[in-house]
């Protein structure tokens, strides 16, 4: 009740009566292997395990920030959890989504491609508002880098979305994913 929707079209909680605390669903999308959930994991619980293969995607994980301006943004994160062999279900998943973090494998340009798919498919079928935001995970690995991070940056930009490279196993810029993406989101206005 104390928290407030965005992209949510049919909430009941329209009233805007209250701006400092939003309530955001964010999808994550990319090809399987890329480290969406261990990033997730990091994110919600400060760990990296490679061996716990956490399905996020049956319900979802959520967690709060807060930031300086005393916001506080809670994360309703949805993992794609196979979607990828279901594309009938995309456009339900994507649904209501304030928010896409598109993930790819900065050692493997074929996860690189397939995120410029996704973001294909959510200029379609999202909000025309969506926050985007593209990620270059596996950043430790650098001495088997295949995509350059220039190539991430351009790609972006001609996208419109934020980009960042990350590590969820050092959580090297994890943090700042979700700080900075919650810096770029639509504010209600205080009534
Ligand atoms: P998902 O299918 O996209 O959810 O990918 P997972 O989160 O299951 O990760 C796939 C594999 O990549 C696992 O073996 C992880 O240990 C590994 N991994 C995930 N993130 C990183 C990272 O930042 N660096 C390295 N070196 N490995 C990672």
């Amino acid at each position: 009740r104390d928290s407030r929707q965005l992209g949510f079209p049919n909430s009941e909680n329209d009233g805007g009566h209250d701006a400092k605390n939003l309530r955001v669903k964010l999808v994550l999308l990319g090809d399987s292997g890329v480290g969406k959930s261990c990033i997730v994991l990091r994110f919600v619980r400060g760990q990296f395990d490679p061996t716990s293969k956490v399905t996020v995607g049956a319900s979802f994980l959520s967690q709060t920030i807060a930031l300086q301006d005393s916001t506080t943004v809670k994360f309703e994160i949805w993992d794609t959890a196979g979607q990828e062999r279901y594309a009938a279900l995309a456009p339900l998943y994507y649904r209501g989504a304030a928010v896409a973090v598109v993930v790819y494998d900065i050692t493997s340009p074929d996860s690189f491609s397939k995120a410029q798919y996704w973001v294909k498919e959510l200029q379609k079928h999202g909000s025309p508002d969506i926050v985007m935001a593209l990620v270059g995970n596996k950043a430790d690995l650098n001495e088997k880098r295949e995509v350059a991070v220039q190539d991430g940056i351009d790609y972006a930009e001609k996208n419109r979305m934020f980009f960042i490279e990350t590590s969820a196993k050092t959580a090297d810029n994890i943090n700042e994913l979700f700080e900075e993406i919650a810096k770029r989101l639509p504010r209600p206005s205080a009534s």
